[in-house]
């Protein structure tokens, strides 16, 4: 079956007068139709720059340096303009991070999802794409008498239900979402999160969903990418993740991370350490100078990656004899 989303050795870089910032590193993934992937990492560690990659907005100074990026099978840097305008929005579409802050203050809501159907679709007409615009509404449960305002006259949860219509309008195959709800209060945030999965249940496309909240990618996404330093240090169904046990020492950290309720206590133990320059990496493995059960082959030599079923785990921890994982420690 055809992946919605394949990275393959997927590098991005950005040109900095320190030096080249190397903002994502040699990342594959497939994503398939129907389903939610989670893309988690500290601050820092890739993730926008990747989802900006993928829907080939990058910043000015940055560049993929290496890789491929497809979509329903199409190499995505190999569009040219006219076709890229085509496909962006009709077949992958990006909630930007502070997205909220996206849409443009001088036009009405109606005015701006209008523009996205008239964009894409020559022979629509006005009225059309009014009627278009309210359905839309009703999808993501937003009152239509609300199409007349103007974003700063809606309050921050409906802007955000806003952006992810406008997001959907055109029916992509894939939607990155890019911390979508971090801006919002918890409720709000809830109730968004809601919609989202009503939503993709409904229309079923593929969703990455990039977020630095662990428990809340684990709850929505059925497999998750943990990236640190720009690379996917390990891919996982998200069902693992309830369990510490056979994981990547920097996901048992975040893991470690959650307070734990259960307890009688609420522990949370963090990561000690920061994470990396990413214009001078560590030697070995990058996780090496905060990896509690760093041995002096970390330090040397990056860990090649063991493919074990559905799972991915770059660590010198891990050895693979057959399906068997086996780990040291
Ligand atoms: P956050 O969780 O804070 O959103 P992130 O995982 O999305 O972080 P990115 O925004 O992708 O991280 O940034 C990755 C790295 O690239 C960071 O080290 C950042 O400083 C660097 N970076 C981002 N934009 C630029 C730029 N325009 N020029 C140079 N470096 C940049
Ligand atoms: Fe830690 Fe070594 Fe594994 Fe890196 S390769 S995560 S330093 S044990
Ligand atoms: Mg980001």
């Amino acid at each position: 079956k055809l992946p919605v989303l394949e990275l393959e050795n997927v590098s991005v870089g950005y040109d900095s007068p320190a030096g080249m910032v190397q903002a994502v590193n040699d990342v594959s993934l497939k994503i398939y139709e129907n389903t939610i992937v989670g893309l988690i990492g500290e601050s820092g560690s890739g993730k926008s720059t990747l989802g900006n990659a993928i829907i080939r907005l990058l910043k000015n100074n940055a560049m993929l340096t290496n890789g491929k990026i497809k979509i329903m099978g199409q190499d995505v840097y190999s569009l040219n303009k006219k076709e890229l305008r085509k496909f962006r929005w009709s077949q992958m579409s990006m909630v930007f991070q502070s997205a909220m802050n996206a849409l443009n203050p001088v036009l009405t809501i109606e005015a701006q999802i209008v523009d996205v159907f008239l964009s894409h679709h020559k022979k629509m007409t006005l009225k059309e794409a009014k009627v278009k615009a309210k359905e839309l509404f009703e999808i993501v449960s937003i009152d239509p008498t609300h199409l007349n305002s103007y974003p700063h006259e809606l309050s921050g949860g409906m802007r955000q239900r806003v952006v992810i219509a406008i997001a959907i309008a055109l029916d992509p195959k894939l939607v990155i979402m890019d911390e979508p709800t971090t801006a919002l209060d918890v409720v709000v945030q809830r109730s968004i999160l809601d919609k989202i999965k009503e939503i993709q249940k409904v229309k079923k496309f593929a969703i990455l969903f990039i977020s630095h909240d662990f428990s809340l990618v684990t709850e929505l996404a059925s497999k998750v990418a943990i990236m640190y330093a720009g690379r996917f240090i390990e891919v996982t169904d998200s069902q693992s993740l309830s369990h510490k046990d056979k994981h990547h020492p920097y996901t048992k950290g975040l893991i470690n991370a959650i307070p734990q309720l259960t307890a009688d206590e609420v522990i949370i133990e963090g990561i000690p350490g920061n994470p990396p320059n990413l214009i001078d990496l560590p030697s070995g493995c990058s996780f090496h100078p905060r990896c509690p059960y760093a041995n002096d082959r970390c330090k040397t030599e990056q860990p090649a990656g063991s493919k074990v079923g559905n799972r991915y785990i770059e660590c010198h921890l891990y050895d693979m004899v057959g399906e068997e994982v086996t780990i040291h420690e």
